[in-house]
């Protein structure tokens, strides 16, 4: 066998493998089964391309659906949380492209977001190769200090290339992961800023 990395040495394989064929012929060729050879490789190099893809989307839906929050749970002091009592060194370190600084009021001071809680939700995605949300806004329903902030930070939906579509079913499922936090607060949560570029640096 052949060094086969890509789809068209792989279907230029199959192309020997196939064995005979005739000259082109623009009628006769529109049929997959007696292309010549020439088009039965650029079809069969389409072909292999699309199911690499349709793979590689698989195994995306496969990532699961995980939400955390960061902020003040059962009174002040901002900290990480999972869904499952997991240690916040473990959960941090699942997106560590987003450091303390830019969970704790970083990420909506970047915004120059002015702190007047008003339950106005910001975002942004970052990660590779499974994309991650984050949602976050001024709160002061569990710690009424200055400059307190609450946010969920948001995976499984989709591979970097889909999950920008996703942005409001991924913001909806960690409502429904905290009802804790939504329930709490002072002013309706409501998404803002939507817009769907991937944001440059995240
Ligand atoms: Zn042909």
């Amino acid at each position: 066998m052949p060094n086969l990395e890509t789809p068209d040495e792989l279907a230029d394989a199959i192309a020997d493998l196939m064995g005979s064929y005739d000259a082109h012929d623009d009628e006769r060729c529109s049929d997959t089964r007696t292309s010549c050879r020439t088009c039965f490789v650029g079809k069969m190099t389409d072909r292999i391309r699309k199911a690499v893809f349709n793979e590689h989307l698989l195994r995306s839906k496969e990532v699961p659906r995980l939400a955390l929050y960061f902020g003040p749970l059962r009174g002040p002091g901002h900290f990480m949380h999972g869904p499952n009592g997991e240690s916040e060194g473990g959960l941090l370190a699942q997106i560590p492209w987003w450091d303390l600084g830019l969970l704790d009021a970083g990420l909506l001071n970047n915004r120059k977001i002015p702190d007047r809680p008003d339950g106005r939700v910001h975002w942004v995605a970052g990660g590779k190769p499974d994309l991650w949300f984050g949602f976050f806004w001024w709160d002061r329903s569990e710690d009424e200090r200055p400059a307190c902030n609450s946010g969920f930070y948001v995976r499984g939906f989709g591979p970097a290339a889909t999950a920008h579509e996703r942005v409001l079913e991924a913001f909806e499922y960690a409502c429904n992961v905290w009802p804790v936090v939504v329930d709490r607060q002072l002013y309706p949560l409501q998404l803002v800023d939507i817009k769907l570029v991937p944001e440059k640096g995240t």
